[in-house]
């Protein structure tokens, strides 16, 4: 059976983080490949794609590439990459790009206005691989993948996307703040202890997922200061994570300050509040650079370790 493989090159978010303390989760904002069978899909453009481009040309060498570039959407974090995605230079290479519409411009005008004479010294149009903007649908089909998107609470909006093939399912819900679309999001506000309780759409969409990758960009302190910005608290995560039971659960889009202590850190609480809540069927870790991890059961951890 064909296996479905998520590959991270890029967890951070906002901007990029060199630096000795960001070395294990590593500094390239948010970029991820699921390959299944033939089928190749990249979700968003941040510093990541840098490097997943370079691993293409040395694995494709001169044959072509064909895939596929989901965004969730255009916060800068999630496209400042796609100017130095190489494989999109080469003329041999077929790059369809999806995303939303979101302003009169299409896609192309959205990506390729970073890279306008005052932003980048090369405009889009110098990609010579036969790039396609599509529109994303809620649902269309990858070859043999079935793509399904839902929208996240975010500022300027964000989209959720879940991958199915059989035996495997996918979902990423990067750049979300969940407690603006609680049900009980009143009574959150005013006692940060109480439980929250997620719209029954958004537990549909991970139902039964695999491998469920979630913003968890700030601690709980941090988001205190931090609401509206569009992140989750570790909390969140938490009673996220305690309702839609997923197989696997990514802690991702790190926040530029959390060092590789601090991330390991909301791990590990991250493990032991669930484990007390009686939730021991879910793996959890932090998404990190280089990480790659078959999107089935049995999950093993030391594949995540
Ligand atoms: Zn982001
Ligand atoms: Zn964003």
């Amino acid at each position: 059976m064909t296996d479905m493989l998520l590959r991270f090159w890029g967890t951070r978010g906002s901007i990029p983080t060199p630096g000795r303390e960001m070395e294990k989760y590593g500094g390239n904002t948010t970029c991820l490949e699921i390959r299944y069978g033939e089928t190749i899909i990249v979700f968003d453009a941040g510093s990541g794609i840098r490097g997943l481009g370079q691993s293409w040309l040395a694995e494709f060498g001169e044959a072509a590439i064909d895939a596929h570039v989901l965004f969730t959407h255009l916060h800068w974090d999630h496209i400042q990459g796609f100017p130095f995605f190489g494989p999109a230079y080469f003329s041999r290479n077929s790059l369809a790009v999806y995303g939303e519409q979101r302003t009169a411009g299409g896609m192309k005008e959205q990506l390729g206005g970073q890279m306008q004479g005052a932003y980048f010294p090369v405009p889009i149009d110098a990609m010579q691989s036969k790039l396609r903007f599509e529109v994303t649908e809620p649902e269309f089909d990858i070859g043999p993948v079935k793509v399904r998107t839902f929208q996240l609470p975010h500022p300027g909006g964000c989209l959720g996307y879940r991958l199915e093939v059989s035996g495997g399912a996918f979902v990423l819900m990067t750049d979300c703040e969940l407690d603006q679309v609680c049900v009980n999001r009143e009574e959150i506000e005013s006692n940060f202890s109480v439980r929250r309780q997620f719209p029954q759409d958004l537990l549909d969409a991970v139902s039964g997922a695999h491998v469920v990758v979630i913003d968890c960009q700030y601690t709980d302190d941090q988001y205190h200061r931090c609401k509206g910005w569009g992140h989750n608290s570790l909390t969140t995560v938490v009673d996220f994570c305690t309702q839609a039971k997923p197989h696997a659960l990514a802690l991702s889009h790190h926040d530029p300050q959390s060092t590789d202590e601090r991330v390991t850190g909301m791990v590990n609480q991250a493990m032991e509040r669930l484990e007390e809540r009686g939730v021991n069927n879910t793996l959890i870790f932090g998404a990190r650079e280089g990480l790659t991890m078959k999107v089935a059961v049995p999950l093993k951890p030391q594949q995540v370790v």
